[in-house]
């Protein structure tokens, strides 16, 4: 039911907005892990919007954006999209849970539903493959087309079904077709096919069991849209057919991998040349030397140390700031980093003997050796 009429029984102004209470309703309460129906509820030319509804004992409460007069009669229309969607979600957790079931034995012991997530949690473990066959069994029942059921049928004391709590009054039994039957006061498609397809999109090991995202009707779809929108974009960029991408993207990440290992060792050899030919003046070795990393800049200085007393490497980076390592026998390399950082900028610290940092700036070899001149 999308649009139903009724008449206002009373509307009192309360923290949340209007509070309204209807002599009947098709709007959903939160409860039974679904979350509430949004809409409008119209009378002539006005309307306000339901921003919640909530039970309380037995009186559905609606909250308005606005007052409605009491005793007249208003039209109420459900936000169709988000109502069907919630309906597909949670048509598709009970398949979802009743194949479990069936399948593995494990129950159903967690249920969360929003706009952006459904997340079934079942207590025992469920391997890759399992779920996938879950899934496979699932779209089965979503092709079989069968009913619905939801009502209070007599034999319910008879009746096998699955349920989180001992339950005592009336109550309603949902048979999502022959896949599941489950003790339910939630809303729910009128047959299997209209909440498929079924699609399990994630799964964790959690607590002991098994965590389990799914996505049903037209949520299913739109991930899938969004997820081979990536494939295509990823096969596009390694200019390979889309089935080669896994094989692609691992051969990819082997090569870096081996680049950067060599890149390493040819920067070591580098930094090796350099410091051989480095010419300490006054026992103050500084070199200025682009992109290099911060452990890159470390072992650098530590070579050039050992042909001099001071040794002072600077990167400038991409950024136009610069990484500093000072190593030194002589000075105080935790005051000499202040001191440079007075003109270059940045900070840095370190154990006595060895300086690290970054410097705002950068500056050649000669503007660095006159910065140490004028250090005392
Ligand atoms: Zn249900």
């Amino acid at each position: 039911m999308q649009q139903f009429t009724a008449k206002v029984v009373s509307c009192t102004e309360d923290k949340k907005g209007w509070a309204v209470v209807l002599d009947r309703t098709a709007f959903y309460p939160e409860g039974g892990g679904q979350p509430r129906d949004h809409g409008i509820i119209s009378w002539g030319e006005s309307s306000v919007k339901v921003t919640d509804v909530r039970e309380k004992g037995d009186v559905i409460i609606h909250y308005t954006d606005g007052e409605i007069p009491a005793d007249i009669n208003i039209s109420g229309t459900i936000d169709w999209d988000r109502r069907f969607d919630f309906m597909q979600q949670h048509t598709g957790e009970h398949m979802f849970s009743g194949v479990v079931m069936s399948l593995f034995g494990y129950s159903n012991v967690g249920f969360h539903l929003s706009e952006r997530e459904n997340v079934v949690d079942f207590d025992g473990p469920l391997t890759k493959e399992e779920i996938k066959m879950i899934m496979d069994r699932c779209n089965e029942f979503v092709w079989a087309n069968q009913p619905v059921y939801t009502g209070f049928p007599e034999n319910v004391k008879e009746l096998e079904y699955r349920s989180k709590k001992e339950l005592q009054g009336d109550i309603r039994i949902v048979r999502a077709g022959t896949a599941d039957i489950c003790a339910c006061c939630g809303t729910h498609t009128a047959t299997t096919a209209q909440a498929g397809p079924i699609v399990a999109i994630n799964s964790q090991a959690y607590k002991g069991g098994t965590r389990i995202t799914i996505a049903c009707g037209k949520r299913a779809v739109e991930y899938l849209k969004t997820r081979n929108d990536d494939c295509y974009n990823i096969s596009h960029q390694l200019s390979v057919p889309v089935e080669n991408i896994t094989t692609a993207v691992t051969s990819r990440l082997d090569e870096i991998g081996q680049l950067k290992f060599a890149l390493a060792n040819a920067k070591r050899q580098l930094m090796a040349v350099w410091a051989d030919n480095a010419q300490p003046v006054d026992g103050v070795c500084v070199m200025v030397k682009d992109d290099l990393q911060s452990n890159e800049i470390r072992s650098f200085a530590a070579l050039l140390a050992q042909k001099s007393d001071t040794a002072v490497v600077l990167s400038p980076q991409p950024n136009g700031s610069g990484k500093i390592c000072i190593v030194s026998t002589v000075y105080d390399t935790n005051r000499l980093g202040r001191h440079i950082s007075a003109t270059l900028g940045g900070k840095g610290g370190g154990k006595p003997g060895t300086y690290q940092g970054n410097t705002d700036k950068s500056a050649d070899e000669e503007t660095i050796i006159n910065i140490i001149k004028s250090f005392s």
